[in-house]
């Protein structure tokens, strides 16, 4: 990792960085390969290393791309997959693990996250996770659309306090998280990892986001992804197939929204005053 690049630290003191890249939806056109490509290879270059994936995305055409992206470069990211609540098994796990490791042409995983919580015993997966750590194929392993009771039932089982994140959905449209778990979260020194920081570009047509991004001559995406990005224990994956999109993105972590810029935000964009489900996309 670049070592100016802003970074957050894993409970094991490993520091990765703030901001990578999502590919959900990348490598599945054909005539968009090129340009995914492209911006991937444009993201790390600009330092945003951190890229993550899922061996759901594509129905493995995703896994695939990457593999192609990263020829040369293994070394230079960190690289995050996702297996199946289905394949959650003690067995399954190593299993989709050894199948996402071929697509992705790499030896081992950075990390590898059960991609939301299915019928699996969670010690099953667990025992899973913890096998391949020690067969050197994972890194870390951590867990995806957990919510807090889900944390709390997993760091209660054997090996579970090895978890080093959980990827959820954060952003200032789904500020939830605020309001139990990213502080469960965070005292427990585990950051999360916020997963469609722009909403999957499904911000609200008009909001206070458009008055600073036009004050600030920057895009709404930027305030928005410079919002999700400014409190400590969370780092963020935003997708994109277009260069001038990840340059925007990676301008996006040097933008400071000042206290008034939160205050407008947080009059149209209310921070929870009680518990809601988390919500996943
Ligand atoms: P996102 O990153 O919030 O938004 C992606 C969309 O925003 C794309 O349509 C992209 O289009 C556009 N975009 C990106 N940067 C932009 C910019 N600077 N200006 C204008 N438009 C911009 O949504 P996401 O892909 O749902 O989430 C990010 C990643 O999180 C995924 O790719 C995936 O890796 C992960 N994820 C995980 C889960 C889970 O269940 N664990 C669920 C959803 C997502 P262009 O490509 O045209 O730029």
């Amino acid at each position: 990792m670049t070592t100016d690049f802003p970074s957050v630290a894993l409970p094991d003191g490993e520091r990765i960085p703030k901001l990578g890249q999502g590919t959900w939806e990348m490598g599945e056109r054909q005539t968009q390969r090129a340009a995914d490509i492209a911006a991937l290879r444009t993201g790390i270059e600009l330092g945003m290393t951190l890229i993550d994936t899922a061996e759901m995305y594509g129905d493995g055409a995703t896994e695939s791309l990457l593999g192609e992206a990263l020829a040369g470069l293994r070394d230079d990211v960190f690289l995050v997959s996702k297996v199946y609540p289905h394949n959650g098994s003690r067995r399954g796990v190593q299993a989709a693990c050894e199948q996402s490791l071929k697509r992705l042409r790499t030896d081992r995983l950075d990390l590898y996250l059960l991609h939301w919580r299915g019928s699996v015993p969670l010690e099953e997966t667990v025992a899973g996770f913890e096998a391949l750590r020690r067969a050197g194929k994972i890194r870390h392993w951590g867990v995806s659309n957990f919510d807090t009771d889900d944390m709390e039932e997993l760091v209660g089982i054997a090996g579970g306090e090895h978890c080093a994140t959980n990827q959820i959905l954060y952003n200032v449209a789904r500020r939830g998280p605020e309001f139990d778990l990213l502080p469960w979260l965070a005292d427990r020194s585990m950051p999360a990892m916020a997963y469609s920081p722009i909403d999957h570009a499904r911000l609200p047509k008009r909001s206070p986001l458009d008055d600073i991004a036009e004050a600030r001559g920057v895009s709404v995406f930027q305030v928005a992804l410079a919002w999700t990005l400014r409190q400590p224990g969370v780092f963020a994956i935003p997708k994109s197939g277009r260069v001038e999109h990840v340059r925007d993105n990676r301008r996006a972590l040097d933008l400071r929204l000042t206290e008034s810029e939160c205050a407008q935000i947080d009059a149209h964009f209310r921070p929870p005053r009680s518990k809601r489900p988390l919500e996943m996309l």
